[in-house]
């Protein structure tokens, strides 16, 4: 849209008729109208330019506007941008399932795309679910994670993510009641206690009759709380699963394609999943799309018995114009060295965020991969703090009690100082209100 065209008019008639993410639409807090992005800099209508520090949700990984994207996008679109999966098939899901299958850990076979992150964990859901109705296993139909996870806003979705921060009081009477271990206690970068795992355990030995999976996010908790646990946990977790025939699910939309330090989170523990879920980075932040993957034994069993089809099919499954760009998103992945860009990234998060340790306020600092965190004492205020990164020019989302960084891979270090050196303003800011 022209800029001119972006005038308090239009500001006027989003507020009034537009709902953003978790807002009121009665009493919104501001939103700032983006003109353009390009590169890792996202130009707002009054012309100003902000350092992007959250790669609009973790997707936009190689920034915005990269030119071989733009040109997969732009190809594809010249050819069809859109036909049903149902009966058809095209060279762009087929390029992205091989790399999907290649990339992913080896026993993961078969894709299933879907639309969005949410979706694709409610079709991991339906997997482990319909296994075991075909399994001859009926009462395996409940669910256990641990706390302070998420998983996507849907139904199912929602009724394994964190029972405190995921609002399972609004909705008590319509959600399925799932079991909840606590939050796994050993930080990733340190020493391993056995103990941890002992209340996952107590549930599985006591429930398993009853479960058909569990579902966590491998490593790092993302919007539960940015947390990084114990690969030793998952690992634990990982064999408990095995021993009590219940299947395992790892959701990798946040994690997956690098942003840990390894190409799946899963990887640091050395192990694989039943049934995965990866969204977001895949997406490059252009089109929206995610996939769930799993297991030749899982494949086969959704395959026999009654009713010998898996039961899902999107609209939009497997669009072209989305898998034409995943597809350029996964090669530049591998074209631009991430790891080099990630292990930098995270060398620099590391020096420069090291201050706010000592900070008064200042719970917890930590770092892993291209994530940066600053968790305080008490809850941000988010207008305050809102309105001062726009001031400082750069794009910095807190919630709760985390201001965190998730910029793009292709950052550059100057940028990243300016956008580390907002974060510990932020947090001084915040601790003196
Ligand atoms: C973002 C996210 C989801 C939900 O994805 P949407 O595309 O927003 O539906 C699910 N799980 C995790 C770990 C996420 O980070």
């Amino acid at each position: 849209m022209p800029e001119h065209m972006f005038n308090q008019a239009a500001l006027d008639f989003d507020r009034a008729h537009l709902w953003h993410p978790y807002t009121s639409m009665t009493k919104p807090l501001p939103v700032y109208p983006v003109a353009s992005a390009k590169g890792v800099r996202i130009r707002l209508a009054d012309g100003r330019e902000l350092i992007d520090g959250m790669s609009s949700w973790w997707c936009a990984i190689h920034g915005y506007g990269h030119p071989a994207l733009d040109a997969a996008l732009m190809e594809q679109a010249k050819d069809m941008a859109h036909v049903m999966f149902g009966g058809f098939t095209h060279g762009p899901a087929v390029e992205l399932g091989k790399r999907l299958v290649r990339m992913t850990p080896e026993p993961l076979q078969h894709v299933f795309f879907s639309d969005s992150g949410s979706v694709s964990v409610e079709v991991a859901l339906k997997m482990a679910l319909q296994y075991w109705q075909v399994a001859g296993r009926l009462a395996k139909h409940r669910l256990l994670t641990i706390r302070g996870g998420y998983h996507g806003d849907t139904f199912h979705a929602m009724s394994v993510c964190d029972p405190v921060t995921g609002m399972h009081s609004l909705f008590a009477a319509s959600l399925p009641q799932q079991l909840f271990a606590p939050r796994p206690e050993c930080h990733f970068d340190g020493e391993w206690n056995p103990s941890d795992l002992d209340p996952v355990a107590v549930l599985l030995s006591k429930y398993h009759d009853e479960l058909a999976a569990v579902i966590v996010e491998p490593i790092v908790q993302g919007a539960g709380g940015m947390w990084f646990y114990h690969a030793e946990y998952l690992r634990g977790l990982h064999a408990l699963c095995k021993k009590y025939g219940v299947l395992l699910i790892f959701d990798e939309i946040a994690t997956g394609f690098g942003r840990t330090g390894r190409l799946f989170a899963a990887e640091h523990a050395g192990i694989s999943p039943d049934i995965m879920c990866v969204g977001k980075a895949l997406t490059g932040g252009y089109l929206t799309l995610a996939a769930t993957l799993t297991t030749k034994e899982v494949a086969n069993m959704l395959s026999s018995g009654n009713p010998g089809v898996f039961m899902h099919g999107p609209t939009f499954m497997a669009n072209p114009l989305a898998c034409r760009v995943g597809c350029a998103s996964l090669d530049e992945l591998e074209r631009c060295g991430w790891q080099g860009r990630v292990k930098s990234i995270e060398a620099q998060l590391r020096r420069e965020l090291e201050p706010a340790r000592s900070m008064t306020g200042v719970r917890d600092v930590r770092v892993l991969g291209a994530i940066g965190v600053i968790e305080m004492e008490k809850p941000v205020d988010m207008a305050t703090l809102q309105r001062f990164f726009v001031a400082e020019g750069v794009w910095i989302r807190p919630f709760n009690r985390l201001i965190y960084l998730m910029p793009p891979y292709v950052i550059e270090p100057v940028d990243l100082s300016r956008l580390t050196s907002a974060q510990l303003e932020a947090a001084a800011i915040t601790a003196k209100a």
